[in-house]
């Protein structure tokens, strides 16, 4: 049996979008997705709660947080993909306001 880190991974992989609501698991995402996911996430589902409930959330996507490296977005943490996205869309509707900041670097 795979680890709750490793089930949150390929869940997050596969586009799929975790909630805890009252204590239970709730998968959003493509329907034919959660379905192939539905019997590994009930199998482990009380590490998967666990893991979760334990877990920050990105503020621009929603989702769990499985990085060990956080990344920051105004303060709140984010996957380091999205912080990459936002701060992309940023430059590019603010350019002058970025220009200091190296390409590369988005810290
Ligand atoms: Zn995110």
């Amino acid at each position: 049996m795979i680890s709750p880190h490793e089930l949150l991974r390929d869940l997050e992989a596969a586009g799929i979008k975790d909630a805890v609501v009252n204590g239970n698991l709730r998968l959003r995402g493509p329907t034919t997705r959660v379905h192939s996911f539905a019997n590994q996430c009930r199998r482990g589902k009380a590490g998967l709660l666990r893991l979760l409930s334990s877990r920050q959330t990105c503020v621009l996507c929603g989702a769990a947080i499985v990085e060990r490296l956080l990344t920051s977005w105004g303060g709140k943490v984010v996957h380091r993909a999205c912080g990459e996205r936002a701060f992309a869309e940023a430059k590019a509707a603010y350019p002058a306001a970025y220009r200091h900041w190296l390409d590369d670097d988005p810290q």
